[in-house]
């Protein structure tokens, strides 16, 4: 974990671009309580199938002109060449420097994949039509990808990414912190020394995180699950155990060396809040 560790701490914030005037003055709120940590970036995502290529954009620019970069994503799915090439010059034009490059998931319905396959090809094309003008992030599944063939195979397709001149990483969420640090041996033993950072799903509720875990395929171990069900409503219980849980989690990833920490918000400030509170 040497060279993880010598990189500067990395702390992130995500958001999702909200689509209603109520939910544009909540994530106001939230990035104004969390902006007071001064993080390293904050990140907007991009809808399936670029369906909020217009919201992220906004929201990017909004966050942007207060004062702390706001790194938009971008995926490849149902994309076309000349449209990410017009998005790249927007940013561009608004001094945006840092960016998370995705392959995405196509929509249920949506049959074509566009011009690009996978995201080294974008993270390619981004180096080529903008060379170093970007800081560009990729995703990494130290749970393994659910599409992938394999683990190894998985982590072929990784490699791409960073060859294709990915700057940083940043992993999907995960409950296993085991599942990280053999990641990041992986990457050290092939050479790879950019900063891997986790991404940290706070647990607020049970029933939305499972069915979200199902389908992108990280794993919540039996013993969390178990002890999660057995909270059934109470909502606060599971807020309070899902808060030790995933401070734990962060602490252990920092004491083993992970340069940082990528918040999946959910466009709420208290959780993340709750968690770095207890870091202190
Ligand atoms: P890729 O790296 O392209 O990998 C996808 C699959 O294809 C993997 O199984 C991989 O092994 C395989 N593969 C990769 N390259 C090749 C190749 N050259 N040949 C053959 N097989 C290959 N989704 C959104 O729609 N919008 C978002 O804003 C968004 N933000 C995200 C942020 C983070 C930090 C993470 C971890 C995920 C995010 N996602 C988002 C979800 C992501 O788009 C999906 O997980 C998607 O299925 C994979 O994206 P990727 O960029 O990792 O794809």
């Amino acid at each position: 974990m040497q060279s993880q560790k010598t990189h500067p701490q990395l702390f992130s914030f995500e958001f999702y671009p909200p689509k209603t005037e109520e939910g544009a003055a909540n994530l106001q709120l939230v990035h104004s309580k969390l902006a007071k940590l001064n993080p390293d970036f904050f990140s907007v995502t991009f809808g399936a199938g670029g369906s909020t290529r217009d919201l992220t954009f906004t929201t990017v620019i909004e966050i942007q002109a207060k004062g702390i970069a706001a790194a938009p994503h971008l995926s490849c799915v149902a994309s076309t060449k000349a449209n990410i090439r017009a998005i790249l010059k927007d940013y561009q034009d608004h001094g945006i420097s840092k960016i998370v490059a995705l392959r995405g998931d196509l929509p249920s319905g949506m049959m074509s994949a566009g011009e690009f396959r996978y995201a080294n090809e974008l993270v390619e094309f981004i180096r080529q039509e903008t060379g170093d003008h970007f800081q560009i992030h990729v995703a990494a599944y130290p749970e393994i990808h659910p599409q992938a063939a394999s683990g190894a195979e998985d982590f072929k397709n990784f490699k791409r990414k960073v060859a294709a001149g990915a700057d940083a990483v940043i992993t999907q969420y995960f409950y296993n912190a085991e599942a990280y640090f053999y990641f990041v041996d992986a990457c050290e033993k092939s050479g790879i020394t950019i900063p891997i950072v986790p991404g940290i799903m706070p647990i607020t509720q049970y029933t939305q995180l499972f069915r979200f875990s199902e389908m992108c395929g990280a794993d919540i171990p039996r013993w969390l699950r178990k002890r999660l069900e057995s909270f059934g409503d109470d909502r606060e219980s599971v807020q309070a155990f899902g808060l030790d849980v995933v401070s734990e989690l962060c602490r252990r990833l920092l004491d083993g060396g992970a340069p940082g920490l990528h918040f999946y918000t959910m466009n709420q400030a208290a959780p993340t809040l709750a968690i770095l509170e207890n870091l202190k």
